[in-house]
């Protein structure tokens, strides 16, 4: 007991003997003169796909005097474009037992699976050596298995009305949709909400629009919802229509919903038939965008309104033409409307330039031009079928070329620079 008790004492000693100027490099006690072992442990060893973050963590057998570098390589089944690090060695400072570095994963939109980070010691720099072979494992779990999205799906639509919105508005509304719905099919989760005349109907619709929200998605905040919500209310005042589509990161429940208002324009109106349609072209716009990354979706949709809108105001011209009882000049007296905002167009101005906002009409006009022009240079199922079609694997740039024969750039020179410059007689030779 008595020889143990020295033992440990003698050892307690030298440790508090220790000089902090001494010039021996791995120090705790005078004497210690053989370097520290290094081992490598990670912190989780899975991650999220979604910005999922962990430590790789170097551990030295004791704190020395200098600084320890441990140079990492990496493998595995990721490839570099699937994490960040933030430093391919961990520096162990002088004093410190631990250093670490962060790996941090990157979202993806391709359905691989699960992939691993393979994580060895290369070297270490300094008074360490690694201890045996380290090596650490992390996995990267995939996110992206195939969800529903963009496929044709039976009809589940659901309708909600503001308590002043009419039978026959209601009618009216789901007639229109099913115009659209049978020539381009059914794609889903859809809801439909249409807004009325009174304020208090819509803000009564707005706290259902609330409940919808976070019955469907868990992490939706209700309260916020309640108090600040507006998405309803807001098409009192302003009318018009619009879609907003659920699909990114970080919600869990994806889908379109539409809203439509009662002015601007108002159910007794003809546009108001022909806006359900252009609402019903956005949807099958975005059905053809997987990704969940809001700036791929835009690279694919475009940012500016010429493509989206450009598309989705021909289209829906365009299909509305076709039915029964309307007239033959429709489509061509429209489009001859839509032709005056060439004159509002500054010179060298192009239409992909221009925002959405106050000009923003301009591209909305010229940019259903634009696609008469495509449609007419290809056909109908060019536009409609097969861009979209490939949109997904070749990217915006990668199908429009390979279905319209020359880059968006060249298409949109020809297109200002020879065809807006036309006689409008000419121009309209080219609407059906
Ligand atoms: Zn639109």
């Amino acid at each position: 007991m008595h020889k143990y008790f020295y033992k440990f004492l003698i050892i307690t000693l030298i440790i508090l003997g220790c000089d902090e100027n001494d010039d021996n490099l791995g120090m705790i006690g005078k004497g210690i003169t053989s370097p520290p072992s290094v081992t490598l442990s990670v912190m989780n060893p899975a991650i999220k796909e979604a910005s999922g973050k962990t430590s790789i963590v170097a551990t030295l057998e004791f704190s020395t005097k200098t600084d320890v570098s441990v140079s990492l390589n990496f493998s595995g089944t990721s490839s570099s474009s699937d994490y960040t690090i933030s430093s391919r060695s961990i520096i162990v400072t002088s004093g410190s037992a631990t250093g670490e570095i962060t790996i941090t994963a990157k979202q993806d939109s391709d359905e691989e699976g699960d992939e691993t980070i393979v994580v060895d010691i290369e070297d270490v720099t300094g008074f360490g050596y690694e201890s045996g072979t380290q090596q650490v494992t992390i996995t990267i779990k995939d996110d992206d298995e195939k969800d529903n999205w963009g496929a044709i799906v039976p009809d589940e639509t659901e309708w909600y009305a503001a308590s002043d919105v009419t039978q026959d508005h209601i009618d009216l509304t789901k007639k229109w949709w099913k115009v659209a719905a049978d020539e381009w099919g059914i794609y889903g989760p859809q809801e439909w909400w249409i807004v009325g005349k009174s304020e208090s109907a819509a803000q009564e619709l707005d706290k259902k629009h609330c409940d919808v929200r976070a019955e469907k998605d868990n992490t939706y905040n209700k309260t916020w919802c309640y108090n600040n919500s507006t998405t309803m209310s807001r098409y009192v005042a302003e009318g018009g229509a619009g879609l907003s589509t659920y699909r990114d990161e970080n919600t869990t429940w994806y889908g379109y919903v539409v809203t439509m208002a009662s002015k601007y324009p108002g159910p007794d109106e003809t546009d108001y038939k022909v806006v359900t349609i252009h609402e019903y072209f956005h949807i099958y716009q975005h059905a053809h965008i997987y990704s969940k990354i809001q700036s791929e979706r835009d690279a694919m949709l475009q940012k500016n309104p010429w493509w989206a809108e450009g598309g989705a105001e021909y289209m829906a011209s365009l299909l509305y033409s076709k039915q029964d009882g309307v007239d033959d000049l429709y489509l061509k007296n429209r489009m001859e409307r839509k032709m005056e905002s060439n004159s509002k167009l500054n010179p060298g101005e192009s239409i992909a330039d221009i925002p959405y906002g106050d000009r923003g009409d301009i591209a909305y006009d010229l940019g259903s031009w634009l696609v008469a022009y495509l449609i007419n240079k290809t056909d109908e199922e060019t536009f409609v079928k097969k861009f979209w079609d490939d949109l997904n694997t070749e990217g915006f740039e990668g199908s429009f070329k390979k279905h319209f024969g020359k880059s968006s750039a060249d298409v949109l020179d020809e297109f200002h620079n020879t065809f807006l410059k036309l006689p409008l007689a000419d121009q309209l030779k080219i609407i059906p």
